[in-house]
């Protein structure tokens, strides 16, 4: 396994390896990696010829008073981990090497990136898109890797890719999850035992939506009523939003009535949790019936 830490040096490596004929795929990360970054990383090394993972901590999605320095880092781990999965190239750049002092170009995400995250976290999706298109632009991947952890910036990331033309496949993946249900991330290192409890009230919520669902509830407000009930009033967690929305557009619906994603985002003390699931109703009656007659 190679590791660079200069934009040349990483673009070289996946030049070289695309002019093998290799198919390169690109898992951008931010390192303090655990299985649900390993699930993606997997993924690529069995789709692609030439697996680039970047590790860096990327300061312009992270608001004033956010968790930036504190952010979990420990690379001798990652490097461990990730030489164990058999990738090619990890590109770990300083800031300074990926923002010169003078750049002033960035990416607007556009309009998937006003609400929820977008909304809590002013600036946050710039960042993300910013820093997206300068990792593609580096290494060229045929395909890039995201976890569906973060729904709504799989989506941006979809969208930045067809409306910026940047003709790069992206892949979605599902979220992995602890055995207590909540989903994987660096910050939950962060977590007390007590916060970590807090915190279970998450996926709890989310199962509940998916629970009333399938009892055949298909008003939004009441399947978000049913995470509401799981999260208000557990202490130490202070809900941004818990909501049922168009999994394309990521408006808010009033019915279910096809597939949707329930969002959740809590503070749980200065960390910053997100979880969300699909929610798919039954099939009816009459569109079993329709399903069997196709
Ligand atoms: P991060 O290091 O948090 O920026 O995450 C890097 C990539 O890993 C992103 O595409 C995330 O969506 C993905 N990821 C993070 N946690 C999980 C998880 N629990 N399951 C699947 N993918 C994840």
């Amino acid at each position: 396994m190679e590791r660079v830490a200069s934009k040349d040096e990483a673009r070289r490596a996946a030049a070289e390896a695309r002019a093998e004929g290799k198919t390169i795929a690109l898992v951008p990360t931010m390192g303090a990696l655990h299985e649900g970054h390993l699930s993606l990383v997997r993924a690529a090394c069995e789709r692609a010829d030439y697996v680039v993972v970047s590790v860096f901590v990327n300061p312009t999605q992270f608001g004033p008073g956010e968790d930036f320095e504190t952010y979990p880092r420990d690379l001798d781990a990652d490097l461990q981990l990730l030489a164990a999965e058999g990738v090619d190239l990890v590109f770990v750049p300083s800031a300074a090497v990926m923002y010169a002092p003078d750049a002033s170009v960035t990416v607007d995400p556009g309009s998937l990136a006003s609400r929820w995250e977008g909304e809590i976290r002013p600036g946050h999706f710039v960042g993300v898109a910013t820093v997206v298109t300068k990792l593609l632009s580096i290494v060229r991947p045929d395909l890039a890797y995201f976890g569906e952890k973060d729904y709504q910036q799989l989506q941006v990331v979809c969208a930045l890719v067809r409306d910026l033309d940047l003709g790069v496949g992206v892949v979605g993946r599902p979220i992995v999850r602890d055995r207590d249900g909540l989903a994987l991330s660096s910050r939950n290192a962060r977590l007390s035992p007590s916060q970590r409890q807090a915190a279970l009230a998450i996926p709890a919520a989310l199962e509940a939506a998916a629970q009333a669902l399938a009892w055949g509830e298909r008003e939004a407000r009441a399947l978000e009523r049913a995470m509401f009930e799981h999260l208000a009033g557990v202490e130490g967690l202070s809900l941004d939003y818990a909501v049922v929305v168009d999994p394309d557009t990521l408006e808010p619906l009033e019915q279910v009535q096809r597939s949707a994603r329930a969002l959740v985002a809590a503070r749980i003390g200065d960390i910053h949790l997100i979880d969300n699931c699909g929610l798919e109703p039954p099939a009816t009656p009459a569109s079993e019936g329709a399903t069997t007659r196709e």
